[in-house]
């Protein structure tokens, strides 16, 4: 969080559930706004490093369960439904008229069922993905779209403006994961292009930063451009996100298209080349490493 004198929280107890790039940053940024964050991760380390952070170590899912406002930030829909869903999960162990904000990006159907399940018992689920990255997530000014009742979405937004600065209720459940599909269709795909005038400047001899330094300031720039252009004419793909997570979205958005009945050609084509970045071997590098993937197409492979 950006003004450490922005201390919302008062004191109420926030469960967290998954501390990995994205959430351990968030977490930290809600401890340092005054809640009490009582956060679980399957990785110890993942727990030690909120402690540091100023907020508390749970046991397990249960016990990050039994607070008023629980915050999940998983990888993908299977985990969600695990620690939410699952025995010893989130709704089990809930507090009545407790707040469950999930954070993850996951299919808009899994986020449906998930709020359904939560409301028989008494708990108000939103679908809560964010966009911005793990910069914007230790910044405190990421992008968050918001599914579900407009009350609890009410209820959430102290919590929320504390993550981010762009917080918007986009619909009823599920709203804020389609809306999540839309934003990784258009960030894979300007990664992509970005990529192709990368190899196409390098292939004619032109300095690469110079040209991409223009681009950023004209039409063409984008957030991609401004934030990336150097680690990637660098060749730097530390996650940041990870193009195994980047996979799933792009699963996600094809999904989306077909339950919407609309053909989205570019997305497809789009998706090939992240499951090519898998197929390489980039999975578990940045999703910018779209650049290797369409470099090899070229057979410019530089490293
Ligand atoms: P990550 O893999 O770094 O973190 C996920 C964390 O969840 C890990 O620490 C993992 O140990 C933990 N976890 C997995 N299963 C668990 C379980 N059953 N119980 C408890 N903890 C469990 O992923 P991330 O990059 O932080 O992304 C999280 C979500 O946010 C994903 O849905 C991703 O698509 C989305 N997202 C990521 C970014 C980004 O830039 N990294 C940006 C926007 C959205």
């Amino acid at each position: 969080m950006s003004d450490a004198s922005e201390r919302s929280g008062s004191g109420t107890t926030i469960g967290f559930v998954g501390l990995g790039i994205m959430g351990s940053p968030m977490a930290a940024n809600l401890a340092a706004a005054g809640y009490r964050v009582l956060g679980y991760d399957v990785s110890a380390e993942r727990v030690e490093q909120l402690v540091t952070a100023g907020g508390m170590a749970a046991p397990n899912i249960a016990a990050a369960a039994k607070a008023q406002i629980v915050i999940t930030m998983l990888p993908d829909s299977p985990q969600v439904e695990e620690v939410v869903l699952g025995p010893g999960g989130v709704l089990e162990n809930a507090v009545d008229g407790a707040l469950l904000i999930d954070m993850s990006t996951i299919r808009p159907e899994t986020s449906r069922a998930v709020a359904e399940r939560a409301a028989v018992q008494g708990v108000r689920a939103l679908d809560a993905p964010v966009s911005g990255g793990e910069k914007g997530a230790i910044d405190g000014v990421l992008s968050i779209m918001v599914g579900g009742d407009e009350a609890a979405f009410a209820a959430a937004l102290p919590v929320l403006k504390v993550l981010g600065t762009t917080v918007v209720h986009v619909g009823a459940s599920g709203a804020g994961q389609t809306v999540k599909a839309a934003n990784q269709l258009v960030v894979a795909g300007t990664y992509a292009l970005v990529a192709e005038a990368i190899v196409l400047l390098e292939a004619s001899g032109v300095d690469a930063s110079a040209g991409l330094d223009v681009l950023a300031g004209g039409l063409a720039g984008s957030r991609i451009l401004e934030l990336k252009r150097q680690s990637m004419v660098e060749r730097r793909f530390a996650p940041g996100f990870r193009i195994d997570l980047h996979h799933k979205d792009m699963g996600i958005a094809l999904a989306a298209a077909r339950e919407a009945d609309v053909a989205l050609p570019v997305t497809g084509l789009v998706a090939q080349l992240v499951a090519a970045a898998r197929g390489q071997g980039y999975g578990g590098q940045d999703h910018s490493v779209l650049l290797k993937v369409l470099e090899n197409v070229s057979g410019r492979a530089t490293t």
